[in-house]
């Protein structure tokens, strides 16, 4: 194959939903359908397979909710696919939009009998943003759904989303028998398969075969001739460039728990996606290089390897200690063993061990493709959004920050195991789960940690104690909002520092500093920061870090 085919092939993309809505119960069908299931161990009872294929975790499985994000690879239809596993739970957003850079498409999944739902929502924001194609999946089709039309009306109201329906429902609940493609014009019934353990067999059929007629009752019938008609006449037509710039979202609808379109799905998904798109360079003085780069679009088939890192995960095998960045391969090939450069060091790294990873089994990866990811092990420096590429003129900017809305004190209670706290606190600081920041009047020993939300912070102890062996305790803080300081350098003083006592505040703000020592300001709520406004008009305030 040649590299221009092996790009072409490749389909990179992560399932959106909000929780329950059927995303692990779709991943696992797409793994069957892959046949990649054997991989992950046969096809177990639901409860051990979810155990043994997405989810690795203890606390995943204790909470019933996914953490961390895993990649998924499998061949099906002559593509390649990468499925990035994208955590579920509100609290893990920034976890998710980071996976959410690397992909090229994603495929949102809807529990039709309720709708879009809040988390749903916030991930196609992400995704709109940054222009990336969605597809939808109505799932839960053999439970009483809420009428189609309307579903696809609340795409629009909602989402603001165009819709043009690909595969349509015949009937739903008890009388869901099949969908109606309205390409082929044709019927496709399923048998209820019990657990869905294997491929649903599909009869292929007319919408006015007498079979089709006698399967579904006469209201049914009716309602599905109608409710296509209308689309017909009034539904938005099918249009593959509107879709592959995210203006338009093809619909499915279905049942991924009875494997009910899910191959329908899958071929129309691989089908109109696209494969992976190339990505823009900034321009940023890199240590060591000639020159400052320049921002421009670096093709897919450069011949120069380029990637950046989206996920760095410690400690996934028990069995390895070990800690693993993730980098999706945006031009070029890689080969193992290759020297790059990292570019925020500007240092050169050879890639020897490399990884492809399926749950908790990992396989060594010798060539990828733009699309791919790859798991790196054992390279300490590399932190989220690092460039790596052969090429010193690329550097990527991918990577989105989103303001902390939680804060807390984590200290040591335990003073003879400072190690152990020190080297895991510090890991999981690198591998970007919460920030950190230094705070002025902290109480000895503590740390300064900040949030998108507070499970992040039960996941930091979580894991300091069952991968470090590590106590730890939180104190509240009273603060909710922290905003970056932009001190003007007229304000300073000949060596550059300024009087922060010189600053009228409210009650209970503070100051601090980020891990790079840019001041931040710490307010108890949304009051006191128009005061500090108001009161220190020379000085701003940003919700994010200006440079780091
Ligand atoms: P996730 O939280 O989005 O990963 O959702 P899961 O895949 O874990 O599914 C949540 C629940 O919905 C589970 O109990 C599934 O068995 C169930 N479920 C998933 N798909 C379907 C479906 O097509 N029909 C029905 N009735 N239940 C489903």
């Amino acid at each position: 194959m040649t590299p221009a085919q092996e790009i072409a092939r490749r389909r990179t993309f992560a399932i959106i939903s909000h929780p329950d809505a059927g995303k692990t119960t779709l991943t696992e069908k797409f793994l069957l359908y892959g046949n990649a299931i054997h991989l992950a161990g046969a096809v177990k009872d639901r409860k051990n397979q979810r155990a043994t294929a997405s989810d690795w975790m203890e606390l995943e499985k204790q909470r019933g909710i996914s953490i961390s994000s895993t990649v998924l690879q499998f061949d099906f239809a002559g593509c390649a696919v990468n499925l990035l596993d994208t955590p579920g739970h509100k609290d893990f957003s920034e976890d998710t939009y980071r996976v959410l850079t690397a992909v090229d498409a994603a495929l949102m999944v809807i529990d039709a009998a309720k709708g879009v739902e809040t988390q749903t929502r916030k991930l196609f924001e992400v995704c709109r943003r940054r222009g990336v194609p969605i597809f939808t999946f109505m799932n839960k089709c053999d439970r009483p759904t809420r009428n189609p039309l309307d579903l696809l009306d609340e795409l629009e109201s909602v989402l603001g989303l165009q819709s043009s329906p690909v595969i349509w429902p015949l009937g739903n609940g008890p009388s869901f028998k099949g969908v109606f493609d309205r390409r082929t014009r044709q019927v496709h019934l399923f048998e209820r398969v019990p657990g869905g353990k294997f491929q649903a067999p599909v009869n292929v059929t007319s919408l006015d075969d007498p079979a089709v007629r006698d399967k579904l009752d006469d209201d049914t019938y009716r309602d599905v001739k109608e409710q296509l008609e209308m689309l017909d006449g009034a539904g938005h037509p099918f249009d593959l460039h509107a879709v592959q710039h995210g203006k338009q979202t093809p619909v499915y609808f279905g049942s991924a728990v009875n494997n009910f379109g899910i191959e329908l799905l899958l071929n129309g998904f691989l089908q109109d996606s696209v494969p992976p798109a190339p990505r823009k360079s900034v321009s940023i003085t890199v240590p060591g290089a000639p020159a400052p780069t320049t921002e421009r679009v670096v093709p897919v088939d450069d011949p120069k390897f380029s990637g950046f890192i989206f996920k760095i995960q410690a400690n996934m095998d028990p069995k390895h200690r070990d800690r693993i960045a993730f980098c999706r391969v945006c031009s070029g090939k890689f080969e193992r063993d290759m020297v790059v450069t990292h570019q925020r060091t500007g240092r050169q790294v050879r890639l020897s061990s490399s990884h492809k990873l399926f749950g908790q089994e990992r396989e060594t990866v010798d060539e990828a493709w733009p699309g791919d990811v790859i798991g790196l092990v054992g390279h300490d420096s590399f932190g989220i959004g690092d460039t790596l590429t052969t090429d010193r003129a690329i550097v990527y900017d991918e990577i989105p920050r989103f303001p902390s809305e939680v804060f807390t004190y984590i200290t040591n209670p335990n003073s003879g195991d400072a190690k152990k706290y020190r080297a895991g606190l510090e890991q999981l600081l690198q591998e970007g789960v919460v920030q950190s920041f230094s705070a002025k009047n902290a109480p000895p020993g503590a740390t300064l940690l900040a949030a998108v939300g507070p499970l992040q912070f039960e996941v930091v102890q979580w894991r300091l104690q069952s991968e470090y062996n590590a106590e730890s305790r939180l104190t509240p803080t009273p603060w909710t909002v922290l905003r970056w300081l932009e001190i003007p350098d007229r304000l300073k003083d000949a060596k550059g520092n300024f009087d922060f006592t010189r600053l009228i505040v409210a009650t209970g703000v503070s100051f601090g500093a980020d891990k790079f020592d840019h001041p931040v300001v710490l307010f108890p709520n949304e009051w006191s920061i128009r005061y500090f406004t108001e009161k220190n008009p020379e000085l701003k305030l940003h919700e994010l870090p200006l440079e780091q």
